[in-house]
């Protein structure tokens, strides 16, 4: 996420989960004295960073960083190598990559060089760009937080978005909802309405709906949107250029000439420094290169994800998949932190009841902690 940016999650839906509920935010925001609320109060990226590395320090002292560079399946388990040169073995992996190796390209650039594109992934730091042009494409939170922040930085940025209409959360009115609001839009950790009440609080309601419902539902539900708070810096400061998709890009005497096409067979050119595309993440599971071609090859898929029983455990015995890998399978609330709490508690009860020895879990702070 680029630095400044903030969450769209409310601060009582973006705890890092654990059982005791030593530390979520709240509390974290209390002993710091950083001013917090449960709705209404967007979080700075910084003070969720700053919150993840104090709930690290006390909550998983031990955690080692290091890469995995391959799991491969052994008799009896999986052994997994790591980055530095450890090996380790055990009965069950549990995947919890988050939303890396997931990043989504656009087809037709893909074959730009890193020079001229990246992922919104790789743009932490926005000052770079500034005095350059730059084209946004997307019209997410990445797309739109990015555009907003770089134009702030002094980056000539313009946005190019698909959708013909760019859509943003509401901002708090500060005024009481009416019972009528409230029973027709609950809040949930998704934010207000019955079907994000559903997804946030249901998860395992939503396993049993039929795989091609589940998979339309993922795709459909809390589409791409900005957050209330960047609406001022992007509407009437950032070129849109909307309805358009990008139709192809070449590198000419150091620029970068993007080719744009809409749905009606209009075309345009925008020359620019560098192209970032805020266009989201894909689960694919050959994405996941450090896994061995057997174990991806028996994992059996359904939209490209890992298709996952109640216990979120892959058709591969003991292998198990957390995050966004597990939305088709959970739902959407899995695409956020809200998401941790029903996986921690569900994953955690079927590891204990049938551990020999721990289950090697990768950077997932979550079952670290319940495991012990
Ligand atoms: C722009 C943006 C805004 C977002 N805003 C919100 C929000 O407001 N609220 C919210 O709840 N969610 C938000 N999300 C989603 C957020 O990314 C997820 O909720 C959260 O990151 C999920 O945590 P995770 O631990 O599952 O995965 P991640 O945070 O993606 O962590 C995965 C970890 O796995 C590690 N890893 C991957 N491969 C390996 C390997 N081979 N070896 C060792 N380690 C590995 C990675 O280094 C990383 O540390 C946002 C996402 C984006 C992109």
């Amino acid at each position: 996420m680029p630095k400044g940016m903030m969450l769209k999650s409310d601060g009582f839906a973006s705890d890092i989960y654990d059982p005791q509920g030593v530390l979520s935010l709240k509390k974290f925001c209390a002993e710091r004295g950083i001013p917090y609320a449960d709705t209404g109060k967007p979080v700075p990226l910084d003070t969720f960073c700053a919150y993840g590395l104090a709930f690290r320090e006390r909550m998983v002292p031990n955690l080692e960083e290091t890469n995995v560079t391959y799991v491969e399946r052994i008799p009896g388990g999986f052994k997994v190598d790591l980055e530095n040169g450890e090996a380790a073995e055990g009965r069950r992996v549990v995947l919890a990559v988050g939303i890396t190796h997931f990043e989504n390209l656009p087809a037709t650039l893909a074959h730009l060089p890193a020079k001229y594109f990246s992922h919104s992934a790789a743009n932490h730091e926005v000052n770079i760009y500034r005095g350059r042009k730059v084209v946004v494409i997307g019209a997410g939170a990445s797309a739109l937080d990015l555009a907003g922040l770089m134009h702030d930085a002094g980056v000539d940025i313009e946005l190019v978005s698909r959708k013909p209409e760019i859509s943003f959360h509401s901002a708090p009115t500060g005024k009481k909802r009416s019972w009528w609001q409230r029973l027709t839009r609950p809040s949930s950790g998704l934010g207000p309405g019955l079907k994000s009440r559903f997804f946030a609080d249901s998860p395992l309601a939503f396993h049993y709906l039929p795989e091609n419902l589940r998979i339309e539902s993922v795709q459909k539900a809390l589409g791409p949107s900005g957050g209330y708070f960047i609406k001022n810096k992007v509407v009437g400061k950032v070129p849109l250029h909307l309805g358009y998709s990008p139709d192809g890009a070449e590198v000419r005497d150091g620029k970068v000439h993007l080719a744009l096409r809409a749905t009606d067979g209009t075309t345009k050119e925008i020359i620019a420094d560098h192209i970032v595309a805020g266009t989201g993440y894909r689960v694919s599971l050959d994405s996941l290169q450090f896994l061995s071609e057997d174990i991806r090859s028996a994992v059996q898929r359904a939209n490209g994800s890992p298709v996952l029983s109640i216990n979120f455990e892959s058709s591969v015995p003991g292998l198990y998949f957390t995050g966004l890998a597990s939305a088709n399978s959970f739902g959407p609330v899995m695409r956020f932190a809200f998401g941790a709490k029903f996986t921690a508690q569900r994953l955690v009860k079927v590891l204990k009841k049938t551990a020999v020895r721990e289950p090697v879990a990768l950077s997932s702070v979550e079952v670290a902690v319940n495991t012990k």
